[in-house]
């Protein structure tokens, strides 16, 4: 359980806010063992302070620049980044505990509730979009620079991770392309059944001449018919 930097009372599991003392605790490095800070002042703003992010170095896999807000404790990634971070730090995780994820998913509640911020670079609305499966987190999105996580989301998607979260949503993804798979075979059948029926209007073309043959023998039988009547008429 992670405790308060200020008064060391144990911060609420889903909250950096400690209930004692009320100051915000940095949490989310934690899992970062070997985190030095630059802290060079970046050109991009914190969409929740407006103050300049700091730039610090995680030091993973080599050099790992992010954002980081002072005040909120807020972080920006480029786009990829979070990805490539959480590979890189919840590593060998064979499970998938579910009953964990259920409750790392309802834990998580945003202190900003539903708000729309700017992107730290471009300054354009963000999009909202949940992070993975049953990861509980909404990060903010600008297609072009990156995601911002607010204080404290970060910890959480390193839960989700070690929960078995990648796993659980790398099995759903699979399991949606074999679906695309079998939709597709399905598709080709269809096709294939439908060329197959082309084929048979040839057979029909085929039934078309027996038909005719058959249309031809009508006033031969006519004829009979007529013959027998005169015959029987006589
Ligand atoms: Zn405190
Ligand atoms: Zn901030
Ligand atoms: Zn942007």
């Amino acid at each position: 359980m992670a405790h308060c930097s200020s008064c060391s009372a144990p911060l609420p599991q889903d909250s950096i806010h400690c209930a004692y003392c009320g100051s915000r605790n940095d949490t989310d490095l934690a899992g970062v063992h070997y985190y030095t800070t630059h802290e060079l002042e970046s050109e991009r703003v914190c969409p929740r302070c407006t103050i300049k992010l700091k730039t610090i170095d995680l030091n993973v896999n080599g050099r790992f620049f992010i954002e980081r807000c002072d005040e909120c404790f807020g972080l920006f990634f480029d786009p990829n980044e979070l990805e490539a971070l959480l590979e890189a730090t919840v590593t060998n995780v064979f499970v998938i505990n579910r009953s964990q994820l259920d409750s790392i998913n309802t834990l998580k509640k945003s202190e900003y509730g539903v708000s729309y911020i700017k992107c730290p670079v471009c300054s354009t609305i963000m999009n909202r979009v949940n992070f993975g499966v049953k990861s509980g987190v909404i990060i903010d999105r600008c297609r072009e620079h990156g995601v911002w996580l607010d204080g404290g989301e970060l910890g959480h998607l390193f839960e989700w991770m070690k929960a078995g979260g990648k796993l659980l949503q790398q099995q759903r993804e699979d399991e949606q392309r074999k679906q695309e798979l079998r939709e597709l075979e399905r598709g080709k059948r269809q096709q294939g059944a439908q060329s197959a029926s082309g084929g048979s209007y040839t057979d029909d073309s085929g039934f078309d001449l027996f038909g005719g043959s058959a249309r031809n023998s009508d006033p031969d039988l006519f004829d009979i018919v007529v013959k027998a009547a005169r015959f029987f008429l006589k």
